[in-house]
């Protein structure tokens, strides 16, 4: 998709995040778990910066600016996921097991899904990609009504779920 067609859809692409520099490298993908920005746009926000104890995320001069990843600073501890007011954060641990990817998401609607929970995923569009299942369930009223769910799907689909929907 190009640029101008990005602007029209106004749903982002692999490769538009690649582009920006939030993709990380396949070998810092395979140490540990880490964050995936998908945040392009030039807006005035910077909640992700302040929410991250490492330091890992940077706004750098005004605050329109995109943020900025250090991948190697990331622990992939997940605590920037609710903050963000545009939920486009996850955290992804690539070597969750031989064959899936675990894929940590903000989730707002109710009724939560629960581990173990079979669920639908669905890529940016919302278009479905394959069936996961929910590992894990964080709820808390600090997270101001956002949960993080994760849920592992197979390796090949890492670069597009981004949603689940229960079933
Ligand atoms: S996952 Fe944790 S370490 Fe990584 S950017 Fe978010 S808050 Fe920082
Ligand atoms: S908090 Fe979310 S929407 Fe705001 S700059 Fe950070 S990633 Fe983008």
């Amino acid at each position: 998709m190009t640029v101008e067609k990005y602007r029209r859809s106004g749903v982002l692409t692999f490769n538009d995040l690649k582009r920006n520099g939030l993709i990380p490298s396949y070998s810092r993908l395979q140490k540990r778990p880490v964050v995936l920005i998908e945040c392009i746009e030039n807006i005035p926000c910077n909640p992700c910066a302040y929410a991250c104890p490492r330091g890992a995320i940077k706004i750098e001069g005004a605050l329109i600016n995109k943020p900025r990843v250090d991948f190697e600073v990331c622990n992939g501890c997940g605590i920037c996921i609710t903050k963000c007011p545009g939920l486009a954060i996850f955290v992804i641990d690539f070597n969750y097991t031989k064959t899936h990817v675990s894929i940590a998401m903000p989730y707002e609607f109710i009724p939560r899904p629960q581990p173990d929970a079979k669920v639908l995923c669905l890529d940016r569009n919302g278009n479905k990609v394959c069936y996961g299942r929910v590992v894990k369930l964080l709820d808390s009223q600090r997270f101001n009504r956002c949960a993080v769910v994760t849920v592992a799907v197979p390796k090949r689909f890492w670069k597009d779920v981004r949603h689940i929907r229960l079933i």
